[in-house]
């Protein structure tokens, strides 16, 4: 690692500023639905305070959009934090002013402190000098452990470094970057990818990269249909993204070029409509299959849209991960928040848990899946990081790891 770690840090006595990625899922009584993230963080909380550091945390919460909104208020992590530190954590309704700086005096070692919502202020966004300065004003060193926030250049994620003598890499961050960086750089062969998801143009990058480190890409999802009328395969109604259609073009004749194996849905489950959270009986009668391989022309047809990859994709797919070695994958194959097209993102999450291979799993709702598989015990690492871990792998810089201190 090129920057400096914790471990390279002395401190004890020290007020640690420590940006983390506290943006938690809450439920509709503004409870956290999933505090993952939160746990996500306790070994960089832990060695602090066992070191004596007197800790103070900031991260996001949702989008407030630049103003005070109770209902995004980090207020509700406390008590969840303080529960997993087993010790009190104080919390302050503001993230600069009076109120912190006061309370910040009166820290002793070993305590912990969570400030409100960054992103109450339109400054932290922005990344305003000033108010980065403020930020930093309150601490002696600087630790960076929100790896969800790293590939913007905000206030407290590239401004706040500027402003302090040391800042360094939490352990969370490490994790990440090694498991996306390293081992995906140089993967146990064979190493599938397997990217799904709604939007082609999200991940067209990270698609690229993959391509050159992976033996097979998988694709699923939306975006096979973009992938799939690139190549002048009826997709009927289907989500599609036309201003996508070239680029797509272009990736699967660089495969045949490069001698690649890319892999495209053969058949799928296909439904009238897409907006069918509460499909009723009669509704879910009209979900059939549609074998790619066996239709000339228009495969899906007018009015009808792919909803999730069919069986034979599934038995295929799993072909591949059984015998693999290393897996990635980020993306769902379907709708899956619907269960009758959850299916194959599920099949899926199943077989890259029995490969046994090293599985690396990135993304908001493909960890999800992960989880509400109940198999979030036999992936090997399940990235925190959406859009960051997307960036990291199509190989751009980190704003928020490249403003941290070199060794
Ligand atoms: P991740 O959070 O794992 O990176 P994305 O956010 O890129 O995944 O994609 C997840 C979304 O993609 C889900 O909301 C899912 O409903 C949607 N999706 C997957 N397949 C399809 C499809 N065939 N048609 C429409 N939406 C789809
Ligand atoms: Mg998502």
């Amino acid at each position: 690692m090129p920057k400096l770690s914790i471990r390279d840090l002395d401190v004890h006595g020290q007020r640690v500023l420590v940006r983390v990625d506290f943006n938690v899922p809450l439920g509709a009584e503004g409870q956290i639905a999933d505090d993952l993230r939160i746990r996500a963080a306790l070994p960089t909380l832990d060695y602090l305070l066992e070191h004596g550091a007197r800790v103070i945390l900031c991260s996001h919460l949702g989008r407030p959009k630049g103003k005070r909104d109770t209902s995004l208020s980090l207020r509700p992590v406390v008590q969840r934090l303080s529960n997993l530190l087993l010790r009190p954590v104080a919390f302050v309704d503001d993230c600069v002013g009076e109120k912190v700086e006061k309370t910040v005096a009166i820290l002793q070692n070993g305590d912990c402190l969570l400030l409100e919502n960054l992103r109450f202020y339109p400054q932290e966004e922005a990344n305003d000098p000033e108010f980065a300065k403020k930020l930093a004003s309150y601490a002696d060193l600087y630790v960076n452990d929100a790896f969800g926030s790293a590939h913007r250049a905000h206030a407290s994620t590239e401004g706040v470094t500027h402003h302090v003598p040391q800042s360094a890499v939490g352990f969370l961050m490490q994790k990440e970057l090694k498991y996306l960086g390293d081992e995906l750089a140089n993967p146990q062969r064979p190493f599938a990818a397997i990217v799904g998801g709604a939007k082609a143009s999200d991940k067209i990058g990270a698609i690229e990269s993959l391509l050159e480190k992976s033996d097979s890409l998988l694709i699923g999802g939306a975006m096979a249909y973009t992938f799939l009328k690139s190549q002048g395969i009826g997709i009927g109604a289907s989500l599609v993204e036309d201003d996508q259609l070239e680029v797509s073009r272009r990736i699967l004749d660089l495969t045949a070029q490069k001698g690649k194996r890319l892999l495209l849905p053969v058949d799928h489950v296909v439904a009238r409509r897409v907006e069918t959270e509460q499909l009723d009986k009669k509704r879910r009668k009209i979900v059939e299959f549609r074998d790619m391989k066996n239709t000339k022309g228009a495969a899906i047809e007018d009015g009808w849209c792919g909803v999730d990859i069919g069986p034979k994709t599934v038995e295929l797919y799993q072909q591949t991960l059984l015998g693999s070695k290393t897996v990635f994958w980020n993306g769902p194959m379907g709708i899956f928040e619907n269960k009758n097209f959850a299916k194959g993102t599920y099949e899926i999450a199943r077989a890259v848990a029995e490969s046994g291979a090293r599985s690396i799993v990135g993304g908001g709702d493909s960890v999800s899946a992960i989880h509400a598989s109940g198999l979030t015990d036999k992936i090997t690492f399940l990235s925190t990081g959406g859009g960051a871990s997307l960036e990291f792998l199509e190989g751009k810089t980190l704003p928020g790891v490249a403003a941290l201190t070199d060794r």
